[in-house]
């Protein structure tokens, strides 16, 4: 995967007149050499530059870990030793206080930053992201295969939901059976909503004690990763009769979701995508309970560009991948909202998710 990964970041680098990328532990450096480094205070650095070979400045004592990750057949190892500066490591392979352009990743602790900063003293500093962003947004034809897979790995949990929403039964307690139907198909879980009766009206409430009743609608939106790929995925269900007013909330929210997908294709802005979501729900009474954005990309992070919002002019292209996501959100009683990742394909969308959208019945 990452030769040519590499090879297309030091064009990007080229290109930008950037004289070299450096990356801590994130999902840029598991995306760039597949090394899932641990987050300690000692510096691990892969350092790209723009000509030349990537070097993974490693702790000694992670070098083996580096190694068995497979990281050294795409850079080379740069093993420090407890007393090393690691710092003047990095500024020797930078090329000392050259006045060239460096980019750092966008979530590399302040620590190392300033450290680097005072090491390689004549740079101009940039984020990251400014070099990553149109890399990992447009995903190849191998990471569309991936969301596809993980996305029918979460649908598979979705389906098994109905039988856990029980009455007498905690958010918590159907939560950890959710986590463990994930961990079936996936490496991890990275997240569980179980939103009953009036904690759906927080669209981000993970689980609590709230022990489920009859007439209780819940939004169950979860994800896990799988081989590095993300999923992402919410449906409604009810337990028992709908409570008072939700079936109509819910019939607005589909036709939402449903043109937002429809309008997705390449050459259209992301903001477009939030408008043909936001529209319906608006002339049906509903906009100010829609309190989030339309979507977020996904790939080897839950949440990453493009995002899905008003102002974003960032035109689509075939090989994005986001979720399409609009909510509904009615304080003190009840939320929906109907979440599937899509891929913008050469003259439309597809979506990765396929579990019907309709309000399900528990039980
Ligand atoms: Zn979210
Ligand atoms: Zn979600
Ligand atoms: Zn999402």
């Amino acid at each position: 995967m990452s030769q040519e990964r590499l090879a297309r970041t030091q064009a990007v680098l080229q290109r930008d007149d950037v004289d070299a990328l450096l990356v801590g532990p994130s999902a840029d450096l598991r995306w760039l050499v597949g090394y899932h480094a641990l987050p300690l205070e000692r510096l691990t650095l892969l350092v790209v530059p723009a000509d030349g070979d990537p070097q993974l400045v490693v702790p000694a004592l992670e070098g083996p870990r580096a190694r068995e990750s497979g990281a050294d057949r795409y850079a080379t190892i740069r093993p420090w030793e407890e007393t090393d500066d690691p710092m003047a490591l990095v500024s020797s392979i930078v090329g000392g206080g050259g006045a060239g352009r460096v980019a750092v990743q966008d979530r590399l602790w302040t620590s190392f930053t300033l450290a680097l900063q005072a090491a390689i003293p004549a740079s101009t500093w940039i984020p990251g992201s400014e070099v990553m962003r149109e890399l990992r947004m447009i995903k190849s034809t191998e990471e569309q295969q991936a969301l596809r897979e993980v996305g029918a790995a979460i649908d598979r949990v979705h389906e098994q939901v109905p039988g856990l929403l029980r009455v007498g039964r905690t958010e918590r307690e159907v939560g950890r059976d959710i986590a463990d139907l994930i961990l079936v198909d996936h490496d991890e879980v990275n997240f569980v909503i179980v939103g009953s009766g009036p904690n759906g009206a927080s669209p981000h409430h993970e689980t609590g004690e709230r022990v489920l009743a009859a007439g209780d609608a819940v939004v169950v939106d979860i994800g896990g990763t799988r081989a590095g790929y993300c999923s992402d995925c919410t449906r409604n269900y009810v337990v028992g009769d709908a409570p008072a007013g939700y079936a109509e909330l819910h019939a607005i929210l589909e036709d939402a979701q449903e043109r937002a997908v429809a309008a997705v294709r390449p050459g259209v802005t992301a903001e477009a995508i939030d408008a043909a979501a936001r529209e319906p729900i608006v002339a049906a009474g509903y906009g100010e309970l829609f309190i989030h954005r339309t979507g977020h990309g996904i790939g080897v992070e839950e949440h990453e560009e493009p995002w899905i919002v008003a102002g974003n002019r960032l035109l689509l292209e075939a090989g994005m991948a986001f979720s399409v996501e609009p909510g509904i959100y009615v304080p003190d009683r009840y939320g929906a909202r109907i979440e599937d990742i899509v891929l913008v394909t050469e003259d439309g969308v597809e979506r990765v998710n396929h579990r019907p959208r309709d309000v399900i019945v528990a039980g």
